[in-house]
């Protein structure tokens, strides 16, 4: 079967820009409002040296902060039974959040590959100061810009290597 890749954090990251960029198709709703509903979006991604699959995880309910907890952390074990490799997205404007780093305790104990995606790095000269908070999560990490499409070269390569 084809490598899972799984595309998890909380609402709001930029998870759906990415998924869009990466298949280089709008397949996946993106939205302002944090907390969109939906459903997990899969779709076949042909890379320079690899074939994978990639999973747009959805589903957190709006209005409820704990069930956006409880969801995150679902959508977290779910993607994390089936993925090969999991890109854990965190926003760097908003910089580090308590729920980030719920997630990335839980993802150091699962033993999986993972890597952290900075997201919202819209230019290299933000990389240092936005990045800066991530590191303490403890895994490999990439500054990228979902929407401008700042790092997508190295992300694409740094994907491939670890399949
Ligand atoms: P999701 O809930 O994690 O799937 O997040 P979305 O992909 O729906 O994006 C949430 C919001 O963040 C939208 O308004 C996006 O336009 C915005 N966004 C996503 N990626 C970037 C980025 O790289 N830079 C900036 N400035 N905004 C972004
Ligand atoms: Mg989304």
């Amino acid at each position: 079967h084809l490598p899972m890749v799984a595309l998890i954090g909380r609402p709001n990251v930029g998870k759906s820009t990415l998924f869009n960029r990466l298949i280089k198709r709008r397949v996946s709703i993106t939205h302002d409002m944090a907390g969109v509903t939906r459903d997990s979006i899969f779709s076949e991604v042909r890379g320079e040296t690899r074939t994978y699959m990639l999973i747009d995880t959805g589903g957190l309910v709006p209005d409820s902060s704990d069930e956006i907890e409880i969801s995150i952390f679902d959508q977290a074990r779910e993607a994390m039974a089936g993925a090969d490799l999991i890109l854990f997205i965190v926003d760097g404007r908003t910089g580090l959040h308590p729920q980030d780093e719920q997630v990335g305790q839980y993802l150091r104990q699962s033993g999986k590959e993972v890597r952290v995606l900075v997201n919202k790095v819209d230019g290299p000269e933000q990389e240092e100061t936005l990045a800066a908070d991530f590191y303490s999560l403890g895994f490999p990490l990439q500054c990228v810009s979902a929407s401008h499409g700042f790092g997508m070269g190295d992300l694409r390569e740094m994907i491939e290597t670890a399949l």
